[in-house]
């Protein structure tokens, strides 16, 4: 079933269109769906702090955007989100947050990871999200009951990478990769992903991209459509940009061919695919993604976690969300996988 493709064939499957591109994205949902089934796996997302040491150049919640009220939620808070996806049935939930490492830090989510197990009866998964940190703090949160990790490469090509994160004090695209191979060797699920149609991103760039997920052999991807953000450096490049639309049908595009290179692993629909279009996951669910990330966030602090603008669910309470969700899941054709933690089956077929 899985099907080896040069990086020319995914150059030219990438810039598809019309009615190759219907193909594409048919093969993808048939491989999908021998691979991994029908199912979607709903994982909780609780944006618990945007408070960011770091200085990504198209991340609205960057430590130089000095217009982000910047905040924290309480343990109760986090706890009160988590218990919600419990109690309605969520497999799992992702904890993001801006990048720290202070030991202060590092504590806490150690302290969340045993709360929310403890809150739980041990059954909900919990995937992290909070950057780069050493071996020890991700071996640590590792056995305190996190077991997925999501660590974008953001762009594996190293020039493009620190055209999008050029100040070297913080950003080293080795430490990145490393950071990556630390994950594995604390016994994680590996997910990674980039933002598609960057400025200055090519077809090739993407392409390399997805040959670089299947050399690193990846559990989980992550990848949505860049959405610029006023606020950021990178948003004086936006006459560079691909229009909306664009990225968001070239985002389906990788979707699509991801699951064609790496038919088991987990794919997410990303958020920001539902800031272009409101149906945007679904479609993603259509041709190749089996993992949803409803938000969670207290709505409070949802205004303050704005990564790019358009960020939709701004106003809606969790349940509202959910509601919604759930009937357009269906509406897509999928079915819900309640109570599951819904676990990379290539991380499984790899052991
Ligand atoms: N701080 C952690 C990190 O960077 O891995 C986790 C939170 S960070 C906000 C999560 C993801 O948001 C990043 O990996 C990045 O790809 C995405 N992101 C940030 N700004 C974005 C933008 N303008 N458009 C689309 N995605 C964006
Ligand atoms: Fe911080 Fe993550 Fe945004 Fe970069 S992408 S500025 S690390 S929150």
């Amino acid at each position: 079933m899985q099907v080896e493709l040069d990086k020319q064939e995914i150059t030219e499957l990438l810039k598809s269109s019309d009615r190759e591109r219907a193909d594409l994205l048919n093969r993808a949902q048939e491989i999908k769906d021998a691979a991994v089934g029908n199912k979607v796996y709903f994982r909780g997302l609780v944006e618990f702090s945007n408070i960011c040491s770091k200085d990504c150049l198209y991340c609205g919640i960057r430590k130089s955007n000095g217009k982000v009220v910047r905040y924290n939620a309480s343990d109760e808070e986090i706890l009160a989100a988590c218990r919600f996806a419990w109690e309605n049935r969520f497999g799992s939930v992702v904890l993001q947050s801006g990048e720290l490492s202070s030991p202060a830090f590092v504590k806490r989510v150690d302290d969340l990871l045993k709360g929310i197990k403890k809150l739980s009866k041990n059954e909900l998964g919990i995937t992290l999200s909070c950057g780069e940190q050493t071996l020890e703090t991700y071996q640590r949160w590792f056995e305190s009951g996190a077991h997925r990790y999501l660590l974008r490469i953001e762009a594996s090509n190293r020039d493009l990478y620190y055209k999008i994160h050029p100040n070297t004090e913080k950003h080293l695209f080795e430490k990145r990769i490393e950071a990556l191979h630390f994950l594995r060797e604390a016994g994680y699920q590996v997910g990674t992903g980039v933002m598609i149609g960057l400025p200055f991103q090519t077809y090739e760039d993407l392409a390399d991209d997805l040959l670089f997920f299947k050399k690193m052999d990846i559990d989980m991807c992550g990848m949505g459509p860049y959405i610029e953000h006023e606020e950021t450096p990178l948003y004086q490049y936006r006459h560079l940009l691909k229009s909306k639309q664009e990225r968001f049908d070239l985002a389906l595009n990788m979707i699509a061919v991801l699951r064609i290179l790496m038919p088991d692993i987990n794919i997410a629909a990303a958020t920001a695919l539902q800031a272009i279009d409101p149906a945007g996951r679904e479609k993603a669910l259509k041709v190749g993604a089996n993992v949803i990330m409803p938000n969670l966030t207290p709505c409070d602090y949802r205004k303050e976690y704005l990564l790019y603008e358009d960020k939709p669910c701004l106003d809606e309470d969790a349940e509202l969300c959910r509601n919604c969700l759930e009937a357009r899941i269906e509406l897509a054709g999928s079915e819900i996988g309640y109570n599951e933690w819904g676990d990379s089956k290539h991380f499984q077929n790899r052991k």
